[in-house]
């Protein structure tokens, strides 16, 4: 094999981890994944700004740094990696917080008792 297509091979796993990442994470975290995973798309097509690496590792900084801020748990009901902040899982769209009937506040799933005011009065789904 020649360097050129080695190089070339490099660089089309280097995008598709890219997109497979990006894909995951933001699709995690109910964010504009259909745009990020179509951004690689079009700039590895694009001639001249292509597939360089340069490209691809600005388009990793440009997303961690917008992407919502925040840890991934996973969902109660479809055991996929999603963002804690999300009232609903994007994959199964099921709701992944619970409610207190008393002051009307959300409640982590997991918690038998809500922490703001102590009621076990919780919605069960
Ligand atoms: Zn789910
Ligand atoms: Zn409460």
């Amino acid at each position: 094999m020649n360097s050129t297509i080695v190089t070339l091979i490099i660089k089309v796993l280097l995008a598709v981890g890219l997109i497979i990442f990006l894909y995951k994470d933001a699709r995690a975290r109910d964010y504009s994944w259909f745009m990020w995973t179509f951004i690689p798309i079009i700039t590895f097509f694009t001639p001249g700004l292509g597939s360089s690496i340069v490209t691809i590792i600005l388009i990793l900084a440009l997303y961690l740094i917008s992407r919502p801020k925040g840890n991934l748990a996973l969902c109660p009901h479809c055991k996929k990696k999603i963002h804690t902040i999300l009232a609903f899982c994007p994959f199964c769209r099921k709701s992944v917080k619970k409610e207190c009937l008393r002051c009307h506040d959300t409640v982590d799933w997991d918690v038998g008792r809500c922490p703001h005011c102590g009621s076990t009065n919780l919605t069960k789904s």
